[in-house]
């Protein structure tokens, strides 16, 4: 791999940055860790990374892969709930003359996996992260779904089961699946109902199976990699929830439709690198 182009990526957290810098996951030169305080200090430092490989090294491209929301037009994070961090400007690296490539932390993750984990070989993905949010990366003919703005299909409204009427912990929707699934929603519960959040999975993936067709679900993240057991009862509703419907009989044969991720949290900083990666392919 060492013909593989030189690429620098940042992985923008809400606690921490990493900088990385290399051509893939078997080659990485160098990793910093920069934490999230406020968007000028921190992505100040960023640069000073930045600058200080680009003296050393031929960096070829740089990917970003941030917290959201953002606005790709302008390249700043939007209306996050995130304080300070409000109109914070993701363009400036713009200035380092090297191809730049913006997306969500999630989306990364998703070209990381298609690119070297779960999901190699594969145009049509979804790639799901149920952690202290519930993040989608849906992967559609290789590029990750785009218009207005980035998808945000963790936010999607579900039907519920029937027995459960909690109202759930999103701040905006109440019960949307991230307000049913995701960490702070079930300690927020304060019991652990894991069939109302297999529940919420299953009814996301049953909509994403009929919407961007993926011929993998890719679904980690602490929630998930701490329950195992959520993976096997989710495709168990999904099957009973598309109730033999014409996509169901598609995934009759692909026990492994529903998989867990392979890159774990390294997704974050290779998501970077796969963005950059991309950002050359043009
Ligand atoms: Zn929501």
């Amino acid at each position: 791999m060492s013909d593989a182009p030189l690429i620098a990526g940042i992985e923008l957290g809400g606690t921490k940055c990493i900088c990385i810098l290399g051509r893939s996951p078997d080659s990485i030169i160098a990793e910093e860790r920069i934490a999230t305080t406020d968007p000028e200090a921190t992505l100040g430092s960023v640069e000073a990374v930045l600058r200080g490989w680009q003296k050393d090294h031929p960096v070829e491209a740089l990917g970003i892969a941030s917290f959201g929301p953002l606005d790709f037009n302008t390249s700043q994070i939007v209306r996050t709930t995130k304080p300070g961090w409000s109109g914070a400007d993701l363009g400036r690296y713009s200035k380092l003359g090297v191809p730049v490539a913006l997306d969500t932390d999630v989306n990364g993750a998703a070209f990381a996996e298609g690119r070297w984990g779960a999901a190699q070989g594969l145009a049509d993905f979804t790639y799901i992260t149920v952690g202290t949010g519930v993040g989608v990366g849906s992967i559609v003919g290789g590029k990750a779904v785009r218009g207005l703005a980035h998808s945000e299909a963790g936010h999607l409204r579900i039907p519920r089961l029937s027995s459960d009427d909690w109202p759930g912990h999103c701040i905006f929707h109440g019960d949307c699946v991230e307000g049913l699934a995701s960490g702070p929603a079930i300690a927020a519960r304060g019991e652990e109902n894991w069939k109302a959040v297999a529940h919420a999975l299953a009814m996301l993936i049953h909509n994403l199976v009929l919407t961007t067709v993926p011929q993998r679900v890719l679904v980690g993240g602490g929630v998930v990699t701490g329950n195992p057991h959520l993976l096997g009862m989710t495709r168990v509703m999904l099957d009973r929830s598309l109730a033999g419907f014409a996509h169901a009989v598609l995934l009759d044969g692909d026990p492994d439709f529903i998989s867990p991720p392979a890159l774990g949290v390294r997704a974050g900083p290779l998501g970077a690198l796969a963005l950059g990666l991309d950002a050359l392919a043009g």
